[in-house]
């Protein structure tokens, strides 16, 4: 197990357990033992064996849970989830009776979304007290100090998603909420988007906002304008990002249950209220192997990593300790799980297949199409062995397919496991091919330069202390004299990638996920506003199930920074 420093300090300032004066009393080798124990605790025959399997499959950096997992597994009424949807209705009670189930999940590593649309709009009636109402946007401000406090004392910072559905008469203070003094800096925002609204967008009608409380309209405003609002607050400041409520609920697997109203914080698993999600990611990076001089997709060890990992987040549902019976009961009601990948782009670079390129999204789409389908073979096979997941008769896999997991796949972020694992974010696209990783820790970890391009340059024996100052210094590699052109394409940063690429691969991996693709489309800082209009509408027409834009610098806590060392 070699680790690089920065999954070196990652896990001694996170993950590693301590004794009540804060003394690190475990290793990284006995932290994926203490998991792996307890995940396999849950299997009734040859818990031994899965156990050996289980931390494997972890120690060889093939696939690893989510944080809230490797932080927790093991402990007494260790919370293993990292996402959540609670409910938000229009009364104080509910408002409160959240915000404490909020802060009781930060405090154990998970992360909550919540759609606001139910609350009455600011300046509303209020009968019982003859006042009116603080409207969804004052609410959200103390979700937010809340959370801001909470991780002074939790294990990492507790992150939100915040919805306001597009006719909720506050929409337009919400699009406004983070260019204000107050930058919820601890949530996400999305505008909860209807096909209606996109319609209405294009024919250039007026469109309706309605108080959820008396269903009056209370204002007529241009969908035109409305949607102008949102791009260039999303170019000024990142937020809003849109998450496309009608495209979600056209894929709710059990439609039966309910409408879904929400994601968790970073937009990869649309959640039913009290639904909670347990994510896992296969390290691309590892599933090659070489032939003939030559890296290929080890598409065995590929379908050996999904069938244990599968089995893992299953378990992780049986073991779970849920700090809420309604969370128990929605969670293992539908038993949903979330296995996606990181180490995309190390894969690609491995594959010498630039990222920005038709093979890149023919690739990422048949690698995609294979998790998914050896996903839902696996999750068949344990409903065999198990039994279904108890909502499954009124599922759309009632009555031809019985399922152990409402839904499989997710794609996370992978913010903190792709460090520990030493591979790329997810999906994305490498950031940077030297940086610095900043705010993990709240503090400069260090520098890093991309292994698989110092593989490269030594490989052609072109790695100098000279090429290794330059690209320190830019964390680029497309302007040195140095590097050939064809390892110039292959080391694309995601900002140097074209935008229509970042939205292909979201796509590509979207099309074979059924939960969906966190991702962001990075911009460079020069993008003008129209480019952002183009990316948002074209996510609704690619029929993915959100979008996230992030024009370079325009937020001033910047989670990574290109490496700049003067
Ligand atoms: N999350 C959170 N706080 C964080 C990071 C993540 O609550 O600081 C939650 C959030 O729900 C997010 C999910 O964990 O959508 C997965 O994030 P990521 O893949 O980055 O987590 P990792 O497993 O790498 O820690």
């Amino acid at each position: 197990m070699k680790r690089t420093s920065n999954a070196q300090q990652l896990l001694q300032a996170r993950y590693l357990l301590r004794n009540p004066s804060g003394k690190i009393i475990e290793t990284p080798h006995e932290l994926f033992k203490r998991v792996a124990k307890h995940v396999a605790s849950a299997e009734k025959k040859n818990k031994g064996g899965w156990e050996q399997t289980f931390y494997t499959l972890m120690a060889n950096f093939h696939f690893l849970p989510n944080s809230p997992t490797l932080m927790n597994a093991g402990l007494p009424k260790g919370q293993l989830s990292a996402c959540f949807v609670l409910p938000v209705e229009d009364s104080l009670d509910s408002i409160f009776s959240t915000l404490k189930s909020t802060a009781l999940i930060h405090q154990n590593g998970g992360g909550t979304g919540y759609n606001f649309s139910k609350l009455r709009p600011h300046g509303d009636r209020i009968v019982s007290s003859g006042g009116t109402s603080s409207g969804p946007i004052a609410f959200i401000k103390i979700y937010n100090t809340a959370t801001e406090h909470v991780k002074q004392g939790g294990k990492r910072r507790g992150a939100n998603m915040g919805i306001l559905n597009v006719d909720h008469p506050d929409i337009e203070a919400f699009i406004l909420a983070k260019s204000e003094g107050n930058k919820l800096q601890n949530f996400n925002l999305s505008v909860g988007i209807t096909n209606d609204f996109m319609k209405a967008v294009k024919e250039d009608t007026d469109w309706n906002l309605i108080n959820p409380r008396t269903g009056e309209v209370t204002k007529a405003i241009r969908a035109k304008s409305l949607w102008g609002l949102i791009v260039s607050q999303a170019w000024k400041t990142g937020d809003p990002g849109l998450i496309f409520l009608d495209t979600i609920n056209k894929h709710n697997p059990i439609p039966d249950q309910g409408i879904i109203q929400s994601t968790n914080p970073c937009g990869e698993v649309p959640l039913l209220e009290y639904e909670s999600c347990n994510l896992g990611s296969l390290n691309l990076s590892k599933m090659l192997k070489s032939e003939k001089d030559e890296k290929r997709v080890d598409w065995e060890i590929l379908e050996k990593t999904i069938e244990a990992s599968i089995r893992f987040l299953d378990n992780v549902i049986s073991v779970n300790h849920y700090l809420l019976p309604q969370i128990e009961t929605q969670t293992t009601n539908t038993r949903k799980v979330g296995l996606g990948v990181m180490g995309w782009a190390e894969m690609l670079a491995r594959l010498e297949i630039p990222y920005a390129s038709e093979e890149a999204i023919e690739l990422g789409e048949k690698i995609m199409h294979f998790i998914q389908s050896k996903s839902y073979d696996v999750s068949e096979s344990l409903a065999g062995e198990r039994g279904v997941f108890p909502s499954w008769t009124n599922s759309i896999f009632h009555p031809n397919r019985p399922m152990r997991n409402a839904t499989c796949n997710s794609i996370a972020p992978t913010g903190s496991i792709s460090i520990i694992a030493d591979t790329s974010y997810s999906i994305e696209p490498l950031y940077a091919i030297a940086y610095l990783r900043v705010g993990i820790m709240g503090n400069k970890i260090q520098t890093e330069i991309n292994p698989a391009f110092v593989e490269s340059m030594k490989a052609l024996g072109l790695w100098t202390e000279k090429l290794k100052a330059e690209v320190l210094e830019t964390g680029s590699v497309q302007h040195s004299k140095i590097v050939p052109k064809e390892i110039k394409k292959l080391f694309e940063t995601s900002l140097e990638i074209p935008w229509e690429y970042h939205l292909r691969h979201q796509r590509a991996f979207q099309k074979f996920t059924d939960n969906a693709v966190s991702k962001t489309i990075n911009l460079s800082k020069e993008t003008p506003v129209e480019t952002v209009s183009e990316i948002y509408w074209t996510a609704w027409e690619y029929g993915l199930k959100g979008i996230t834009i992030y024009r370079d610098g325009s937020k001033a806590d910047q989670v990574l920074q290109a490496c700049r060392l003067n």
